[in-house]
């Protein structure tokens, strides 16, 4: 990513299920923890968690790798779980105080898109989804701007309706998850159980590959594997 993820601005990781999204976000909370010398944000991390997958115990297991004390890093991820879409809305209008209180610096939605998928169902609920989730992406890039925070999202994919042949997977939110992302990545399975992250959109970048691996240290990139 050229020197990390960017403040200021939106990412997002999609993929299938088990490709690495949320184990790449835990990994991200210890990583802003590091000083700036180390490439971190010197700050802590807001985890909005609405799957249910966040686990102290794995931030506990990839402290160490980056030489942090586990504990120390567990009190500077604020998790909250959001229940539906509503609620994920809501928690973060109301997160301004926790994020200047918390030093926070990375903000991490895992999953953006997942509620308004499923509350949202029908044609016709189609557009007043699309709209409630292009608010939400904006407010998410005016707390980015207003606070100098990353804000990495997940996203799930969906099958391409008009691929007969190969398997095309295109992600959720169509055009408005499309144009709110700043940088995307979409991570995918290889061969040997790797994962692969193809760099699909950036402002600065061209399209690139790398292969992952994730281990019992968290996620590991091509000059570990
Ligand atoms: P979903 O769409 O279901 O949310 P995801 O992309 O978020 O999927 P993750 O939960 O990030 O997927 O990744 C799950 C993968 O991480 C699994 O393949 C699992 O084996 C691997 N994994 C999790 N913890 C460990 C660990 N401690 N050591 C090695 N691999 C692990
Ligand atoms: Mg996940």
């Amino acid at each position: 990513l050229g020197g990390g993820v960017e403040t200021q601005s939106i990412t997002e990781f999609y993929g299938e299920f088990g490709t690495g999204k949320s184990q790449i976000c835990q990994q991200l909370c210890v990583t802003v923890q590091l000083p700036y010398e180390h490439g971190g944000l010197d700050g802590g991390a807001l985890y909005v968690d609405t799957e249910n997958t966040f686990r102290p115990e794995r931030i506990m297991q990839i402290a160490p790798r980056f030489n942090l004390d586990p504990e120390d890093v567990l009190k500077k991820i604020i998790f909250a779980e959001a229940y539906t879409s509503n609620h994920q809305v809501v928690l973060l209008e109301n997160a301004d105080e926790v994020i200047k209180d918390g030093d926070i610096r990375l903000i991490v939605v895992d999953s953006v898109t997942s509620h308004f998928r499923s509350e949202y169902i029908g044609r016709e609920l189609l557009a007043p989804r699309q709209q409630e989730l292009n608010r939400h992406l904006h407010k998410l890039i005016r707390m980015s701007r207003a606070f100098n925070t990353a804000v990495v999202v997940t996203n799930q994919v969906m099958a391409q309706p008009d691929a007969f042949f190969a398997k095309v997977v295109q992600p959720v939110g169509g055009h408005v998850m499309g144009h709110t992302s700043h940088t995307r990545v979409f991570l995918r399975k290889g061969r040997d159980n790797l994962r692969i992250a193809k760099l699909v959109v950036s402002p600065f970048l061209p399209e690139g590959e790398t292969p992952l691996r994730i281990t019992e240290r968290g996620v590991e990139g091509e000059e570990d594997i």
